[in-house]
């Protein structure tokens, strides 16, 4: 990302906040601060740092001085797009920031933003009022640019080796953590800096959709959910498989058959104008014809970008339609209490034509030992 970049992002996110009727956003660090000025502190402390955008206006970051060089030399800052200013331990940073804004204005905060932050706002500006970013412009960091793309791709291509790779090591007679700890190995190994999560259900505990990995040892004839990603030159993963050691009975063959057949047909269900909503019930009507409707306890799926959860969320009651750039997970599943679950997860980008995978690894029960 250049500062050019940077520099566009800021000014259309003062375009949108006008459009959705804010005064301007208000980001502290984490992904949206990334991703409008490429800065990205440290560590983030107690200590105020503050993105304020106006439409119209040069954007401010307002940190603590110690940390101003740091800021002064992010990507954002570098085009001139960015006045950086500090504050001084002792001074009060909530009142820095409000000679800057509108005192009565409504405001975007990030949904990050600490309680204690938002309340030294609310003090400083009593007139003030605010939206969650996510709520009040959904729309900021959905549509990716064709290079965010690629770095998603990039990251699908870094799970998929993994996933290639896990399946020829043993899972009977393995502790779920230590699978666990393999998939956060490999994800490292193909070029991710952060893994946020390696998902391992073996036999009952796959029922449930967010377990972690326990100290279950795993057996054979366990369904094993394997739901793992992080960051890869920051924009993410997030890929689900689900294999059976030794060879699967009817009934796990045709409930994986089931979910595969709703993923595929959510995938094929992809195209520009199409509401979130509708790539849900597509899955979810699959998956009730044969019978699991009530087993399948979960949306069919969430956006990624520089986090791995974010809007557009694939879920009933959401009308906003997908465009081209769009990239989401279609992650249907059907879970068995006290038996299995299965999941099959990709993530997809919606292009001008449909849907285009950026998983391309083989979505068959893989049967390891
Ligand atoms: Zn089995
Ligand atoms: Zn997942
Ligand atoms: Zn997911």
């Amino acid at each position: 990302m250049t500062c050019e970049d940077y520099e566009r992002r800021m000014e259309r996110a003062g375009r949108a906040a006008a459009d959705a009727g804010l005064a301007g956003l208000i980001v502290t660090p984490g992904p949206d601060l990334t991703w409008l000025c490429g800065y990205r502190p440290t560590a983030v402390t107690e200590r105020l740092t503050a993105l304020v955008i106006e439409p119209g206006r040069r954007a401010r970051l307002l940190v603590p001085v110690l940390e101003q060089p740091d800021a002064q030399r992010s990507a954002g800052a570098g085009a001139g797009a960015l006045e950086v200013s500090g504050w001084a331990d002792g001074a009060d940073p909530y009142a820095e920031v409000a000679k800057w804004v509108a005192p009565e204005g409504r405001y975007g905060l990030s949904d990050s933003t600490w309680a204690m932050h938002l309340l030294g706002f609310q003090r400083s500006l009593p007139g003030s009022a605010y939206a969650a970013l996510s709520e009040g412009l959904p729309m900021l960091r959905a549509v990716k640019d064709t290079h965010e793309v690629a770095r998603l791709a990039a990251a699908g291509a870094a799970a998929d080796a993994t996933y290639e790779e896990i399946v020829r090591l043993p899972f009977g007679g393995r502790r779920e953590c230590d699978v666990a700890a393999d998939l956060a190995r490999l994800l490292r190994e193909h070029g991710h800096s952060q893994v946020d999560f390696t998902i391992v259900g073996s036999g009952p505990n796959g029922a449930n959709p967010h377990h972690e990995a326990g100290e279950r040892v795993i057996e054979d004839g366990d369904m094993v959910v394997l739901d793992f990603g992080g960051l890869k030159d920051g924009y993410g993963s997030d890929t689900t498989r689900t294999v059976h050691v030794g060879q699967p009975d009817a009934e796990e063959r045709k409930v994986h058959d089931i979910v595969r057949e709703a993923q595929q047909a959510a995938f094929e269900a992809v195209r520009p104008g199409v509401a979130c909503q509708d790539i849900d019930r597509v899955a979810r009507k699959v998956i009730k014809a044969a019978g699991y409707g009530e087993y399948f306890i979960h949306r069919t799926g969430h956006g990624i970008g520089v986090t791995t959860h974010e809007p557009p969320y694939l879920v009933e009651g959401e009308h906003l339609t997908l465009v081209p750039g769009m990239c989401f997970s279609i992650e249907p599943g059907i879970y068995l209490p006290g038996r299995f679950g299965v999941r099959i997860e990709d993530i997809v980008t919606c292009t001008e034509s449909g849907g285009r995978r950026l998983n391309e690894t083989g979505r068959e029960m893989a049967v390891v030992r």
